[in-house]
């Protein structure tokens, strides 16, 4: 066994949501919409596993979708990659994620990583042979700054890993803290990859800024995204990745000795929704804030304490103004004792966790969110 993955413990999300489905819990934690998704995207996806092309489809993905992507990207971030050379797809960030990282570094590279960070980051990280190099960022801010950049990379630093927004600190990076990133790639000539899949889950007057987009970052950064996130489709695992030509054809060596390929007839369907109108991308962004901004509101009745949220799915509560001092306590009893799913924040550090911060999902209905503060109304 690769000791990589033999010393790891199960994934947060798969044992949170098992718990919640043992003890019949309302579960926020792992983060998926109650919301079905966009019929009319589900319809060309059914569409297609009836009348289109079921067997494989190139290995950069279908031409339709790598053009829709390239238009989607112009359009809302003012981008231009070329679909031909520029644009991949993948079976979601995930997979773009682990070959991005296969072939980007060689064994004894080091990789700068944010704590808190999405769970998958680390192991794939290692399995490269990479050697991870932690920035910690806390709450309230959860920001980075220069003498933290400059405590991470080295001369040896060949990838630097940014999840913006963040899962699950909520906060969406700004022009400046982008701009000193990229002093820093430029100064020790490492390669961004960047995980942008909550790029459109984005509040309030806080703007998605792609790193790819800042000065000096066109050839040195690896964009990626995901329908899942754009599309409330979490299942779909339809991804894509945008980097300059040269650094796509190492991507490209990766992939097609990972998956190879995506299902056709979802990637038909992404063409599709990816370029509906704005008024959809403003209606789903307007949905989400409101329930976002009704669990903030529900809790905030009970004296809980919630952390701004900026972007994505998630809402943070600060136990620690409760006196509690471990998550992951808190939220087992929370799961057995209350009837609700939550995540620990602590899952997403690997050394030096913050223990006083707790992750609710609230990409939910009305009635799913007031069923769970109706529990946490009980005590927490
Ligand atoms: N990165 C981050 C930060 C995520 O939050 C998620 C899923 N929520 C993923 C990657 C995984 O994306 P996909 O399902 O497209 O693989
Ligand atoms: N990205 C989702 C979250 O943060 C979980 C995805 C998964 O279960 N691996 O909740």
């Amino acid at each position: 066994m690769n000791a990589v993955f033999a010393n790891l413990p199960t994934s947060i999300f798969e044992v949170m949501s098992r718990l919640a489905r043992e003890h019949r819990a309302v579960n926020l934690g792992q983060g998926f919409p109650d919301d079905p998704g966009p019929e009319d995207v589900r319809r060309k996806a059914a569409e297609a596993v009836i009348s289109g092309w079921n067997q494989y489809p190139p290995m950069m993905g279908l031409p339709e979708l790598r053009q829709a992507v390239a238009a989607h990207y112009a359009h809302h971030h003012g981008i231009v990659f070329d679909p031909e050379a520029e644009i991949m797809i993948t079976s979601g960030a995930t997979e773009a994620l682990a070959g991005a990282l296969l072939a980007l570094i060689e064994p004894g590279d080091e990789v700068v990583l944010f704590q808190p960070m999405y769970d998958a980051y680390l192991p794939l990280v290692r399995r490269a042979g990479g050697e991870a190099r932690l920035v910690r960022l806390s709450p309230p801010h959860w920001r980075f700054d220069e003498a933290m950049l400059r405590a991470a990379f080295s001369r040896r630093t060949r990838v630097v890993l940014l999840n913006n927004p963040l899962n699950p600190a909520g906060i969406v990076c700004s022009a400046d803290d982008l701009d000193l990133l990229a002093r820093f790639c430029a100064e020790f000539d490492s390669v961004a990859l960047c995980d942008e899949v909550w790029e459109h889950v984005v509040f309030d007057n806080h703007r998605h800024l792609p790193l790819i987009s800042r000065p000096g970052m066109r050839e040195r950064t690896v964009k990626v995204g995901s329908a899942g996130k754009i599309f409330s489709l979490t299942g779909w695992k339809v991804g894509f990745v945008c980097a300059a030509p040269a650094v796509m054809r190492m991507l490209a060596k990766a992939h097609q000795f990972i998956t190879f390929t995506t299902p056709p007839n979802l990637q038909v369907a992404v063409a599709y929704g990816l370029g509906k109108e704005d008024a959809y991308f403003t209606r789903m962004r307007a949905g989400f804030a409101a329930s976002r901004d009704r669990f903030t509101r529900g809790l905030s009745r009970l004296g809980l304490k919630v952390l701004p949220c900026e972007g994505t799915y998630f809402l943070n509560l600060d136990i620690g103004a409760l006196g509690e001092k471990d998550d992951a306590d808190f939220c087992q009893r929370l799961v057995k004792e209350r009837g609700v799913a939550a995540i620990p924040v602590s899952a997403f550090y690997e050394d030096a966790p913050v223990k006083s911060v707790v992750r609710f999902c609230f990409a939910k209905t009305d009635a799913t969110l007031d069923a769970a503060l109706e529990r946490l109304a009980k005590g927490v």
